[in-house]
């Protein structure tokens, strides 16, 4: 089993999709926004500035990181719950920017891969910087609008500010120089907003037997 990469910007159902599709294959799925999000809430809870790219690099290089389907820790610290907290939310672009974070994060991803000979794996860059020979690379995008209304239905607040929140977190991780957000050229595009989890799934494990 190959690598199969998912990208694509927040709230585009990626994730839900990803464990669906990992599980129907029978493979493993790494979510590698969890990675950034738990090395920032490691960074806030310690104090850390989060524009020191240099003391952000130590602790991403340092610090012993598990994602695992159901656990998240950073040095032994479950933050499962803590990682999808507003606060980390609204931090954890500014972190994924600093190139000190990023290379480290892809050396622990291609391990991740090697390692399992393949899987799943959720992200920005995956089918463009860190798996550039996946089998196969599925950008995931809809609306800024139905991504709100979608994580307003799942956890509640307000549709407008959900919407802007979303966009300017897409602006952040689309406009910095290391491993921008952006569509693989060779990468198939979803639309997300008008098909059911399933029936993306469907999609997705077609054109991989398309693939062979
Ligand atoms: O996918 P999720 O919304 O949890 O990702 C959180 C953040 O982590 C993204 O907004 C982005 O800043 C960063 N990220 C990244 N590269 C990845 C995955 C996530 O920069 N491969």
């Amino acid at each position: 089993m190959a690598i199969v990469a998912i990208d694509g910007p927040a709230g585009a159902g990626k994730s839900t999709i990803a464990r669906a599709l990992a599980k129907r294959l029978g493979v493993q799925y790494l979510d590698t926004g969890a990675m950034y999000r738990a090395v920032t809430a490691e960074a806030l809870r310690t104090g850390r500035h989060l524009d020191d790219s240099s003391a952000i690099g130590s602790l991403a290089r340092e610090c012993d990181l598990h994602v695992g389907l159901d656990l998240v820790t950073i040095d032994g610290r479950d933050v499962t719950a803590e990682i999808r907290t507003p606060e980390v939310t609204a931090a954890v672009s500014i972190v994924a920017a600093h190139s000190s974070v990023r290379t480290e994060m892809r050396r622990r991803q291609r391990e991740w891969g090697d390692a399992r000979g393949g899987g799943v794996i959720e992200g920005r860059d995956i089918g463009t910087v860190v798996f550039p020979d996946a089998a196969l690379k599925v950008f995931l995008t809809t609306s800024p609008r139905v991504r709100a209304e979608r994580r307003v239905a799942q956890s509640g607040g307000d549709v407008d500010q959900v919407e802007m929140a979303i966009v300017e977190r897409d602006r952040l991780d689309s406009t910095r120089p290391d491993s921008p957000l952006a569509e693989s050229s060779d990468a198939v595009v979803v639309d997300t907003g008008h098909s059911s989890i399933d029936e993306v799934v469907d999609q997705i494990v077609a054109l991989l037997g398309e693939r062979g």
